[in-house]
């Protein structure tokens, strides 16, 4: 049985697909994140996170709150947004709903927060349900949401070089995300389309290949910044000092 998702959730994450499609390519978007509030020292629920991709840098961190509902966005929902952004260091904010906001929420949102309109009919047909299903065996339920597409690069010399002129560039393309119940990171070869679930926190992981055996492997661990702040995070390695982080999200 499908398990149906409830509506607001369901906006949530096409807000969080709306920006991971549009943004710069060195941000990484995390749906349902859970992030440790420095100030009230509780893991807060963001619906969508943003943080830096390929460093262990949350210092230019962005959050959205997506409302689904009638009422409009006033400056309370917009004091309340303040100050979650404040709790988890985020230095810019969207407060998303598909009903507009009042003057007054507006001018609360000055330059720190962006209120933005997403009506409900940008829904269209898009259904969460029809991602690939997380594989971590204690996940209740949860898709894989793709936030990132890295190519590999191989020189290949095909066996008719003589005749084709040498070696060919050959490019590996993959897609790269988390579950978006769980959090867990995987990994998908478009070459062999085969998806490999990858653990931030098995010490005795010691990486994953997809069927193409090609010479790199994928592998995650957890990292800290420099306050203190834990994050999982994703990386391709095709050799020794060779790696490139390509996913992450904090834990
Ligand atoms: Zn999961
Ligand atoms: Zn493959």
């Amino acid at each position: 049985m499908p398990q149906a998702r409830p509506n607001w959730e369901v906006y949530e994450r096409m807000v969080a697909r709306l920006m991971s499609d549009t943004l710069r390519t060195d941000l990484c978007v995390t749906p349902n994140a859970k992030v440790l509030g420095v100030k009230s020292g509780v893991k807060r629920q963001i619906d969508v996170l943003i943080d830096a991709r390929h460093e262990t840098d949350n210092t230019r961190r962005i959050i959205v709150d997506a409302k689904r509902r009638t009422r409009k966005i006033d400056v309370t929902d917009v004091e309340a947004f303040l100050g979650l952004m404040e709790d988890v260091g985020a230095t810019h904010g969207y407060l998303v709903c598909p009903t507009g906001h009042t003057p007054t929420a507006e001018r609360r949102a000055q330059d720190a927060v962006t209120i933005a309109l997403v009506p409900l009919d940008h829904l269209g047909d898009f259904d969460p349900a029809t991602w690939p299903k997380c594989m971590n065996s204690r996940c209740h339920h949860g898709r894989i949401f793709w936030t990132g597409y890295p190519e590999i690069y191989m020189t290949g010399l095909p066996l008719d070089a003589r005749i084709s002129g040498g070696p060919r560039r050959l490019s590996f393309v993959h897609h790269v995300g988390k579950c978006d119940r769980c959090g867990r990171f995987h990994v998908q070869c478009t070459t062999c389309e085969e998806i490999l679930s990858l653990p931030e926190d098995d010490d005795n992981d010691i990486g994953h290949q997809c069927s193409c055996r090609p010479p790199w492997f994928w592998i995650a661990s957890i990292e800290t910044d420099n306050e203190g702040n834990r994050s999982a995070e994703l990386h391709g390695v095709w050799g020794i000092d060779q790696y490139l982080t390509v996913d992450r999200r904090p834990c």
